[in-house]
């Protein structure tokens, strides 16, 4: 299966990709998280990216589009893959059309998750994640069984992203109504996009998730 999931930033596009690549055994590409790991590696990539990302700005289609082309090729990819973060641009998404039929590669669906922005502001400011193993966790909407300890691994370090402030969360959402909105009537147009309502609890949207995804299977 070859999924998109697009919404503004803390929509849940992180969270709920990793549990459906639990259940369906396919790859979650988030392109921040593959930038974020230039970052840490020092790469020519990472420390071109690295004030943009903090500005709340979009790095560039040219950067993305390559970055993605190398990831879709992965082994892990076989089964099909969750694109969690790309396309952001117009331009990135036809160059991704383009790269998907040169590989005769289809999309199976485009997943909006809406969420309203005065939401995103606290799912922003709130979340962390696991320093070992990249589990997601939340201040508020998704706390650790036992505080202070990762469910998922026993870790006791966590980390939160250098991005993730109230100030730098205005221009990612203005980057997100710009650039990355305008995408939805190109996948509309192409009889793909499907809406969920990502303001639900969790384990909602995933149920909403599962039944949008059984859908497209079966047709
Ligand atoms: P995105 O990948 O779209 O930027 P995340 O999946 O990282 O968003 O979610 C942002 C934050 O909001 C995280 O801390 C996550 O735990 C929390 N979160 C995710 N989905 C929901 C939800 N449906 N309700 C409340 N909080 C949520
Ligand atoms: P979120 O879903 O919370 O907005 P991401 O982890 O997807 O955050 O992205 C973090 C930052 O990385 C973005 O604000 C942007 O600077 C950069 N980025 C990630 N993916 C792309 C992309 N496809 N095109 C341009 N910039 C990107
Ligand atoms: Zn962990």
């Amino acid at each position: 299966m070859k999924l998109i999931f697009l919404g503004p930033p803390g929509a849940g596009k992180g969270t709920q990709a990793k549990i459906l690549e639990e259940r369906y055994g396919i790859a979650q590409i988030s392109t921040g998280d593959m930038l974020r790991a230039e970052l840490k590696a020092g790469s020519e990539i990472g420390l071109k990216a690295k004030a943009v990302m903090e500005s709340g700005a979009l790095v560039s289609d040219e950067i993305m589009i390559a970055m993605l082309a190398g990831r879709i090729d992965q082994p892990d990819c076989a089964k099909g893959f969750i694109l969690d973060g790309f396309p952001r641009t117009v331009p990135q998404a036809v160059a991704l059309d383009a790269m998907l039929e040169s590989k005769k590669m289809v999309l199976d669906a485009v997943i909006e998750l809406k969420v309203d922005d005065a939401a995103l502001v606290d799912r922003i400011a709130g979340r962390y994640t696991c320093a070992k193993c990249g589990a997601g966790y939340h201040d508020t909407f998704h706390k650790p069984e036992h505080s202070g300890v990762c469910d998922k691994c026993g870790s006791v370090e966590f980390i939160r992203r250098a991005d993730d402030n109230r100030e730098t969360v205005a221009a990612r959402l203005e980057a997100y109504h710009a650039q990355t909105a305008p995408i939805l009537p190109h996948y509309a147009a192409k009889g793909r996009l499907h809406s969920v309502d990502g303001m639900a609890d969790m384990a909602e949207v995933t149920r909403q998730l599962i039944s949008v995804l059984d859908g497209v299977k079966a047709a």
